[in-house]
């Protein structure tokens, strides 16, 4: 299998000329799998007709590349594309199962540094049916580190873990962002959503960020949640909320439900932002059960291309658009996957016509280009989502001077099954010396040496704390290596250490759950 993830990124375009009338902004388009042929189709159709200036570059990804021999799902060439176009829009993929074979969204994402995933919810009752009327709400989404870093191991016979990477960058690039859209977009609140109660440092950092950022935005109402009660809130009440900002892994699961309670996850658009490239595409994937059969929905897609023309400076085409598909709904329009209007809802002649197929539907919007919806209300696009073509993108990362970093002792992770948490102890204790001492031993985080209760269930994987003996001492990468060999040479099986730091006087770790 090849490896195509290229090796730098080069920017070549030139937006500088983007939103002027006789400019063809050059775009790349992949029609994906399952679905996706017919839905761009739906979707390129519709943007000619609305008179979108765009110059599409077609790209090949997914599976017919994986099945190539492609492990990444997309070819060197296709890369280039992306990066002199820097505008993407993209029908949904297959990921293959089982096979090794990784996300291309992910790859994609993280590779272009599309760290913002913005996802529009807006409800269209009494047209579309949902018991949630007054949903209309932006999730602004971490798009690249969190537990998606990808980086899995298994340690032990017993356990696997997954690194959850949450990085000072990545938080100030996303609430960031998340603002900027905030005022770009008139929307009045930005709630951030964390489990800081029990993550302190990574979950910790990112509301700390959004602490310190909030205070740049004083117009903008701001508020905490955790994201347990927030998701319950957000289930029930989402009229409570209006751009949400939250960690990659909450985002993708928040998201996908606030799409669900408008009436159908096949309505939501949405756009990857990055510093340099932008991805537009639906929320849903390639629908495989109902491929080619003509009868998926496009709007998340055509959506998701509104998004797209707002980016490169065609806000007077995205809003013509979006307004001619409210107008489509507002007669009855509709596709096989959306729930039927309510009685008397939207009570045109169209009402009565069978569901229609994605192109019959794409040519329905077509027909009402120029018009304004009546009830629902009339969209206008007069400035971009920020970062608006990519030039008002909010202020890059500036990074702090480094903190003074001072060692004082190391987690070590031991595979072991044989011995109690007592009996360990006295094994591990063979390392100590008058410097440094075995502290602690956790089982699955939880303290089981010293003071351990006998009813703590223990696996096979245990967290063994050395730390410096004395107040304000400090430790070496030296005498830790030769602890390594001292609890090598004693038959210890260790899989991995971290080391325990304290950054300019405060420690850079957790305590044990029960220390
Ligand atoms: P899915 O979103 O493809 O489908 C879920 C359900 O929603 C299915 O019943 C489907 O028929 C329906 N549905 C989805 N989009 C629809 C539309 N536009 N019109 C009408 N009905 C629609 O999710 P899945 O079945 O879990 O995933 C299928 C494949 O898509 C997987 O290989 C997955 O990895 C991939 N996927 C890709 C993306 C992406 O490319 N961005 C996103 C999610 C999933």
């Amino acid at each position: 299998m090849k490896n195509d993830a290229p090796q730098e990124l080069l920017i070549h375009a030139d937006h500088t000329n983007l939103g002027q009338p006789d400019v063809q902004v050059p775009i790349t388009v992949a029609y994906g799998d399952g679905i996706g042929p017919e839905i761009m189709d739906a979707t390129l159709k519709v943007l000619a007709a609305a008179g979108a200036r765009i110059a599409p570059e077609t790209i090949d990804i997914g599976e017919r590349l994986y099945q190539a021999g492609h492990s990444s799902g997309i070819a060197p060439e296709s890369w280039d594309s992306l990066r002199r176009t820097r505008v993407f829009l993209k029908a949904p993929i297959t990921t293959p199962s089982g096979g090794g074979y990784k996300s291309l969204n992910v790859t994609i994402r993280k590779t272009l540094g599309l760290y913002a995933n913005v996802r529009p919810c807006v409800s269209y009752a009494p047209f579309v049916a949902t018991q949630h009327p007054k949903l209309d709400l932006v999730i602004v989404r971490e798009n690249e580190e969190d537990l998606y870093a990808g980086i899995e191991h298994r340690q032990t016979d017993e356990v696997f873990q997954c690194l959850k990477l949450i990085t000072r960058p990545g938080c100030e690039k996303i609430v960031r962002y998340a603002f900027e859209y905030a005022r770009a977009n008139g929307r009045k609140k930005v709630t951030c959503m964390t489990k800081d109660n029990i993550m302190k440092m990574t979950d910790g950092l990112f509301h700390r960020v959004f602490d310190e950022i909030r205070a740049e935005y004083p117009e903008i109402e701001t508020d905490h949640m955790i994201i347990d009660i927030g998701a319950a809130r957000l289930a029930t009440r989402p009229e409570l909320f209006d751009v949400i900002v939250t960690p990659n892994l909450y985002g993708d699961i928040l998201s996908d439900i606030a799409a669900e309670m408008t009436g159908s996850v096949g309505l939501a658009g949405s756009a990857n932002i990055g510093e340099h490239v932008a991805m537009f595409e639906a929320i849903h994937g390639s629908a495989p059960d109902i491929a080619g059969q003509g009868i998926a929905n496009p709007s998340g897609l055509l959506l998701g291309a509104v998004m797209m023309l707002v980016h490169i400076g065609q806000p007077e085409v995205a809003a013509r658009i979006h307004n001619a598909w409210l107008c489509a709904l507002e007669d009855g329009v509709t596709t096989a996957d959306l729930h039927a209007p309510a009685a008397g809802a939207g009570a045109t002649a169209e009402t009565a016509h069978p569901r229609l197929g994605t192109q019959a539907f794409a040519e329905a919007v077509i027909a009402r280009l120029g018009r304004l919806p009546q009830t629902l209300k009339p969209v206008t696009y007069q400035q971009a989502p920020a970062p608006r073509a990519l030039e008002v993108a909010p202020p890059l990362y500036v990074r702090a001077p480094a903190a003074r970093k001072t060692l004082v002792g190391v987690d070590v992770f031991v595979h072991q099954s044989a011995l109690s948490a007592e009996a360990l102890a006295q094994r591990l204790q063979v390392g100590n010396t008058p410097a440094l001492a075995l502290q602690m031993i956790t089982n699955r985080g939880v303290k089981v040496w010293p003071g351990g209760f006998p009813e703590t269930f223990c696996t096979d994987h245990w967290r063994c704390r050395f730390a410096v003996t004395a107040t304000e001492g400090t430790t070496t990468h030296r005498e830790i290596v030769a602890l390594l060999g001292t609890l090598t040479d004693a038959g210890v099986d260790v899989i991995k250490t971290e080391n325990l730091c304290a950054f300019d006087g405060v420690n850079g770790y957790a305590l044990g759950q029960g220390q």
